[in-house]
């Protein structure tokens, strides 16, 4: 495989980027390798510089839950292009993205649309601590929640991968409010109740996280955290960006029955373009400016090229509720065919997964947090990647993070990649045998 124009840019891009990306986890740095460049996109593949094909799973790290570049939003964004970019000002789509969205789903009466899945929870946070009128906020070690400086505390993938403790700059002023509470683990968080009484304004939580690798929460959990909530006086968020309009339309809410005072939306709510969304109960939601005194705003908050991609990709999604039925079963196929191989192979390995979101943990444990999730062995994650992506397939380059399945993906797909991992997996045990040998 040649990647020559790849590795060239990046040299470049190093000169004038810091790191040569905009975003860390693009570096390949975790796994040791420079990064291929893209130049291109169709249903499941993505084109390198060089011209390499690769199956995706990252799906612009989950945006594109209808495979690459989709004719129908594609050609909204293409014809509200034509009638101007920004206006600063309402326009139709707006209303149209927030009535389908209230219309849909019930516990999101009101929402304000923002550029970026930090923004809507930064946002969500300062609405949760304005009405309650709290400011300490309970989050999980290793779910992430954007980069805003209150929520760099245990924030999982990005700087798990980098290793970087929290992130330098900073102040401690901004974190001090910040209590950190170990995922799926109830006492943790009634812990920090106890110790901080009436002060907590929310819980913030991904229901699924997807930042520490894929970790599901087990039976009764988030029930509780709604239960606690309730009953202590603060609201429950849940950060859908990863999960919401994936694992149903009504994101992990509805696929869990259970109802959080507030929600973020981010990625597959964009389309592919530069959206967030924060929402929910509208007693709550009449707080923000200019309604009420939590202020909150954005130059190209509900742009309208932005919007016309949302909301050509949304309908198509709650047009079509069989697409979530498809998704579940392409993951059964993935991520269930993956558990067999590792069970037949006898790999130390450990898959977790829900509808599309899977994620393969290089450690025999069962992963149900942070802690357990770092007894991964990245650098074998670090051969696997190498391996996938040398097989066609591109993958994310961390083992923190999720893979991503999109409508455009087939059962020919899965099985090919099931093929490659089988072919990994022998290869693995081979080699783990020889090893044991020489000693
Ligand atoms: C990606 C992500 C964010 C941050 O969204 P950006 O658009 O990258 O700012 C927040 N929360 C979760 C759960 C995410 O996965």
């Amino acid at each position: 495989m040649v990647t020559e124009k790849s590795a060239a840019l990046m040299e470049k891009a190093r000169q004038y980027i810091p790191g040569g990306v905009n975003s860390p986890v693009r570096s390949w740095n975790s796994v040791g390798m420079s990064p291929v460049f893209l130049q291109g996109a169709v249903g499941p593949y993505v084109f390198d510089m060089d011209g390499n094909k690769y199956i995706d799973y990252i799906c612009s790290w989950g945006p594109m839950i209808l495979g690459h570049n989709n004719q129908e939003v594609l050609s909204s964004v293409v014809k509200t292009c034509a009638s101007g970019l920004s206006f600063g000002a309402p326009t139709e789509r707006e209303v149209e993205i927030a009535e389908l969205i209230c219309e849909k789903i019930p516990h999101v009466e009101m929402i304000r649309m923002v550029n970026s899945g930090t923004e809507a929870v930064m946002s969500a946070i300062r609405l949760a601590r304005g009405y309650t009128g709290r400011n300490k906020i309970i989050k999980f070690a290793g779910n992430y929640h954007g980069h805003s400086d209150s929520l760099l505390v245990d924030a999982g993938s990005g700087l798990m991968t980098q290793g970087i403790p929290g992130s330098a700059g900073v102040p401690e002023g901004c974190t001090s409010d910040t209590l950190t509470a170990v995922y799926n683990d109830l006492e943790s968080v009634i812990d920090l109740f106890d110790a901080n009484p009436d002060q907590v304004a929310a819980v913030i939580v991904e229901p699924v996280a997807a930042n520490m690798g894929v970790v599901l929460p087990q039976e009764g959990f988030l029930q509780s955290l709604r239960e606690l909530c309730t009953n202590r006086g603060a609201l429950l968020i849940f950060d859908e960006v990863i999960t919401g309009f994936r694992l149903a339309f009504g994101g992990a809410a509805e696929f869990f029955h259970v109802t959080p005072d507030l929600v973020t939306y981010g990625k597959i709510i964009g389309g592919g373009m530069p959206v967030g969304a924060y929402g929910g109960r509208k007693e709550i939601m009449e707080m923000v400016a200019p309604l009420g005194p939590v202020y909150q705003a954005g130059t190209l908050s509900g742009n309208p090229v932005a919007m016309a991609a949302g909301l050509a990709q949304l309908r198509i999604l709650s047009g079509h509720p069989e697409y979530y039925t498809y998704l579940r079963e392409m993951g059964e196929r993935l991520y269930g065919g993956m558990e067999k191989i590792i069970k037949r192979e006898g790999a130390p390995c450990t898959v977790n997964h829900i509808g599309s979101l899977g994620s393969v943990f290089f450690t025999e444990a069962e992963v149900t947090n942070y802690d357990i999730a770092k007894t991964s062995d990245t650098k074998e994650f670090a051969r696997y990647f190498r391996f996938l992506l040398e097989n066609g397939i591109h993958a994310a380059p961390s083992q923190f993070e999720a893979m991503f399945l999109s409508t455009a993906h087939n059962d020919e797909i899965v099985d090919y990649t099931l093929e490659v991992f089988s072919r990994y997996m022998k290869q693995r045990m081979d080699n783990l045998e020889s090893e044991l040998e020489e000693r």
